[in-house]
Protein backbone atom coordinates (compact mmCIF):
# COMPACT_ATOMS: atom_id res chain seq x y z
CA UNK A 1 0.00 0.00 0.00
CA UNK A 2 1.16 3.57 -0.74
CA UNK A 3 2.35 5.85 2.27
CA UNK A 4 -0.46 8.09 1.23
CA UNK A 5 -3.13 5.37 1.41
CA UNK A 6 -1.37 3.91 4.48
CA UNK A 7 -2.16 7.07 6.22
CA UNK A 8 -5.77 7.67 4.97
CA UNK A 9 -7.03 4.65 6.08
CA UNK A 10 -4.93 5.26 9.48
CA UNK A 11 -6.46 8.12 10.19
CA UNK A 12 -10.12 7.01 9.27
CA UNK A 13 -9.74 3.99 11.19
CA UNK A 14 -9.04 6.68 14.22
CA UNK A 15 -11.93 8.76 13.31
CA UNK A 16 -13.89 5.78 13.15
CA UNK A 17 -13.17 4.65 16.31
CA UNK A 18 -13.56 8.12 17.80
CA UNK A 19 -16.64 9.28 16.44
CA UNK A 20 -19.89 8.36 17.16
CA UNK A 21 -21.87 5.90 14.43
CA UNK A 22 -24.54 7.71 12.65
CA UNK A 23 -27.09 6.00 10.20
CA UNK A 24 -25.27 6.84 6.88
CA UNK A 25 -29.25 7.38 5.36
CA UNK A 26 -30.90 8.90 7.48
CA UNK A 27 -28.47 10.02 10.86
CA UNK A 28 -30.54 7.99 13.66
CA UNK A 29 -27.29 7.78 16.21
CA UNK A 30 -25.45 4.79 17.04
CA UNK A 31 -26.20 2.73 13.90
CA UNK A 32 -24.44 2.37 10.79
CA UNK A 33 -27.81 1.60 8.62
CA UNK A 34 -31.04 1.46 9.92
CA UNK A 35 -33.68 -0.66 9.13
CA UNK A 36 -35.84 1.72 6.95
CA UNK A 37 -32.76 2.61 5.12
CA UNK A 38 -31.59 -0.98 5.32
CA UNK A 39 -35.26 -1.44 3.71
CA UNK A 40 -34.02 1.25 0.71
CA UNK A 41 -31.48 -0.70 -0.14
CA UNK A 42 -33.03 -3.91 -1.12
CA UNK A 43 -32.67 -4.52 -4.93
CA UNK A 44 -35.32 -3.41 -7.17
CA UNK A 45 -32.98 -4.36 -10.70
CA UNK A 46 -33.67 -2.15 -13.65
CA UNK A 47 -32.21 -2.84 -16.79
CA UNK A 48 -31.49 -0.28 -19.89
CA UNK A 49 -29.77 -0.75 -23.43
CA UNK A 50 -26.87 2.11 -23.54
CA UNK A 51 -25.97 0.82 -27.03
CA UNK A 52 -26.63 -1.83 -29.13
CA UNK A 53 -24.14 -3.95 -27.40
CA UNK A 54 -23.97 -2.99 -23.83
CA UNK A 55 -26.62 -3.51 -21.51
CA UNK A 56 -26.71 -2.31 -17.89
CA UNK A 57 -28.44 -3.22 -15.43
CA UNK A 58 -28.59 -1.42 -11.71
CA UNK A 59 -30.16 -2.31 -8.32
CA UNK A 60 -31.23 0.83 -6.82
CA UNK A 61 -32.31 4.05 -8.19
CA UNK A 62 -29.75 6.92 -7.01
CA UNK A 63 -32.19 8.63 -4.27
CA UNK A 64 -32.61 9.45 -1.12
CA UNK A 65 -31.15 7.12 1.75
CA UNK A 66 -29.72 4.96 -1.46
CA UNK A 67 -27.52 7.74 -3.01
CA UNK A 68 -26.60 8.87 1.07
CA UNK A 69 -25.04 5.65 2.02
CA UNK A 70 -23.09 5.50 -1.85
CA UNK A 71 -21.66 8.61 -0.56
CA UNK A 72 -20.74 7.92 2.54
CA UNK A 73 -19.17 5.26 1.61
CA UNK A 74 -17.57 6.70 -1.61
CA UNK A 75 -16.89 10.21 0.00
CA UNK A 76 -16.43 9.65 4.35
CA UNK A 77 -14.26 6.77 4.00
CA UNK A 78 -17.35 4.15 5.71
CA UNK A 79 -15.67 1.52 3.96
CA UNK A 80 -18.00 -1.05 6.61
CA UNK A 81 -21.06 0.23 4.40
CA UNK A 82 -19.86 -1.94 1.83
CA UNK A 83 -21.48 -5.03 3.46
CA UNK A 84 -24.57 -2.87 3.91
CA UNK A 85 -24.53 -2.61 -0.14
CA UNK A 86 -23.15 -5.85 -1.26
CA UNK A 87 -26.45 -7.76 -1.20
CA UNK A 88 -28.24 -5.27 -3.78
CA UNK A 89 -24.53 -5.74 -5.78
CA UNK A 90 -25.06 -9.21 -5.41
CA UNK A 91 -28.66 -9.64 -6.85
CA UNK A 92 -27.62 -8.08 -10.04
CA UNK A 93 -24.71 -10.07 -10.50
CA UNK A 94 -25.95 -13.72 -9.74
CA UNK A 95 -26.98 -14.73 -13.53
CA UNK A 96 -23.15 -13.73 -14.50
CA UNK A 97 -22.35 -16.76 -16.59
CA UNK A 98 -19.88 -19.15 -14.61
CA UNK A 99 -16.64 -18.25 -16.87
CA UNK A 100 -17.70 -14.19 -16.94
CA UNK A 101 -14.28 -12.23 -15.74
CA UNK A 102 -15.60 -9.46 -13.18
CA UNK A 103 -14.19 -5.91 -13.28
CA UNK A 104 -14.59 -2.96 -11.54
CA UNK A 105 -14.71 0.59 -14.13
CA UNK A 106 -11.27 1.63 -12.24
CA UNK A 107 -11.48 5.03 -9.97
CA UNK A 108 -10.06 8.64 -11.22
CA UNK A 109 -6.07 8.68 -9.88
CA UNK A 110 -7.19 12.03 -7.78
CA UNK A 111 -10.12 9.99 -5.91
CA UNK A 112 -8.05 6.93 -5.09
CA UNK A 113 -5.41 8.74 -3.67
CA UNK A 114 -8.03 11.09 -1.85
CA UNK A 115 -9.64 7.66 -0.66
CA UNK A 116 -6.69 5.06 -0.37
CA UNK A 117 -9.45 2.42 -1.07
CA UNK A 118 -11.57 1.54 -3.97
CA UNK A 119 -15.16 1.20 -3.38
CA UNK A 120 -16.75 -1.02 -5.79
CA UNK A 121 -13.98 -3.44 -5.05
CA UNK A 122 -15.04 -3.30 -1.17
CA UNK A 123 -18.42 -4.39 -2.50
CA UNK A 124 -17.50 -6.42 -4.75
CA UNK A 125 -15.75 -8.67 -2.03
CA UNK A 126 -18.42 -8.40 0.44
CA UNK A 127 -20.81 -9.64 -2.42
CA UNK A 128 -18.68 -12.82 -3.40
CA UNK A 129 -16.77 -11.53 -6.22
CA UNK A 130 -13.27 -10.96 -7.30
CA UNK A 131 -12.52 -7.46 -9.28
CA UNK A 132 -10.22 -8.76 -11.53
CA UNK A 133 -8.95 -5.19 -12.70
CA UNK A 134 -8.90 -5.57 -16.21
CA UNK A 135 -9.66 -1.62 -16.86
CA UNK A 136 -6.75 0.80 -16.47
CA UNK A 137 -6.34 4.04 -16.63
CA UNK A 138 -4.20 5.36 -19.81
CA UNK A 139 -4.37 9.18 -18.75
CA UNK A 140 -5.70 11.48 -16.37
CA UNK A 141 -9.88 12.12 -15.93
CA UNK A 142 -11.74 14.56 -14.38
CA UNK A 143 -14.51 13.74 -12.26
CA UNK A 144 -17.73 13.54 -14.06
CA UNK A 145 -20.14 15.07 -11.48
CA UNK A 146 -21.45 18.20 -12.92
CA UNK A 147 -20.52 17.63 -16.36
CA UNK A 148 -23.17 17.10 -19.34
CA UNK A 149 -23.54 14.04 -21.67
CA UNK A 150 -21.10 15.72 -24.64
CA UNK A 151 -18.28 16.83 -21.98
CA UNK A 152 -18.50 13.30 -19.99
CA UNK A 153 -17.78 11.13 -23.08
CA UNK A 154 -14.94 13.69 -24.22
CA UNK A 155 -13.49 13.07 -20.59
CA UNK A 156 -13.48 9.31 -20.71
CA UNK A 157 -12.98 9.15 -24.29
CA UNK A 158 -9.75 6.67 -24.79
CA UNK A 159 -8.91 6.99 -21.64
CA UNK A 160 -9.00 3.25 -20.77
CA UNK A 161 -6.94 0.27 -22.05
CA UNK A 162 -8.13 -3.18 -20.97
CA UNK A 163 -5.55 -6.40 -20.23
CA UNK A 164 -5.80 -9.24 -23.06
CA UNK A 165 -9.30 -10.68 -22.01
CA UNK A 166 -9.35 -13.05 -25.49
CA UNK A 167 -12.13 -15.27 -25.91
CA UNK A 168 -13.96 -14.58 -22.47
CA UNK A 169 -16.93 -12.39 -21.31
CA UNK A 170 -16.75 -9.57 -19.22
CA UNK A 171 -19.30 -8.14 -16.39
CA UNK A 172 -18.33 -4.66 -16.18
CA UNK A 173 -19.09 -3.17 -12.36
CA UNK A 174 -19.58 0.58 -11.32
CA UNK A 175 -21.41 2.18 -8.56
CA UNK A 176 -23.89 4.63 -10.41
CA UNK A 177 -24.55 4.88 -14.00
CA UNK A 178 -25.55 8.39 -15.01
CA UNK A 179 -25.02 8.67 -18.68
CA UNK A 180 -23.05 5.94 -19.19
CA UNK A 181 -20.63 7.65 -20.83
CA UNK A 182 -17.80 6.19 -18.37
CA UNK A 183 -19.24 2.10 -18.95
CA UNK A 184 -19.36 2.80 -22.65
CA UNK A 185 -15.86 3.75 -23.25
CA UNK A 186 -14.64 0.95 -20.74
CA UNK A 187 -16.81 -1.56 -23.00
CA UNK A 188 -14.91 -0.53 -25.55
CA UNK A 189 -11.64 -1.14 -24.35
CA UNK A 190 -12.32 -4.54 -23.54
CA UNK A 191 -13.87 -5.47 -26.44
CA UNK A 192 -10.48 -3.95 -27.98
CA UNK A 193 -8.52 -6.35 -25.62
CA UNK A 194 -10.67 -9.67 -27.03
CA UNK A 195 -13.61 -9.84 -24.74
CA UNK A 196 -16.18 -11.79 -26.41
CA UNK A 197 -18.97 -9.80 -25.05
CA UNK A 198 -19.43 -7.24 -22.52
CA UNK A 199 -22.27 -6.32 -19.63
CA UNK A 200 -22.44 -3.71 -17.00
CA UNK A 201 -23.59 -4.02 -13.49
CA UNK A 202 -23.97 -1.29 -11.35
CA UNK A 203 -25.03 -0.20 -7.94
CA UNK A 204 -27.58 2.50 -8.89
CA UNK A 205 -29.01 4.39 -11.84
CA UNK A 206 -29.55 7.78 -11.53
CA UNK A 207 -33.17 9.48 -13.68
CA UNK A 208 -30.57 10.85 -16.07
CA UNK A 209 -30.37 7.69 -17.45
CA UNK A 210 -33.68 8.12 -18.99
CA UNK A 211 -32.56 10.69 -21.43
CA UNK A 212 -30.59 7.73 -23.13
CA UNK A 213 -33.91 6.83 -24.85
CA UNK A 214 -36.67 4.04 -23.63
CA UNK A 215 -38.65 3.40 -20.66
CA UNK A 216 -36.62 1.69 -17.95
CA UNK A 217 -37.46 -2.00 -17.76
CA UNK A 218 -38.28 -3.78 -14.53
CA UNK A 219 -36.30 -7.61 -14.47
CA UNK A 220 -37.30 -10.13 -12.05
CA UNK A 221 -34.25 -11.81 -10.21
ZN1 LIG B 1 -31.45 5.35 8.51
Amino acid sequence: MELASLLASSVRDALTFWLPVSCAGCGALDIDVCDGCRAALVPRPVSRVLAPDLTVTSALAFAGPVARVIRALKEEGRTPLAGALAPALRAVLHEVPPDALITAVPSTRAALRRRGYRPVELVLRRAGHRDRRLVGLRRATRDQRGLDRDARRQNVGGAFAARPVAGVPVVLVDDVVTTGATLLEAARALRAAGATGVSAVTLAHTPRCGDLGGEPKVIDT
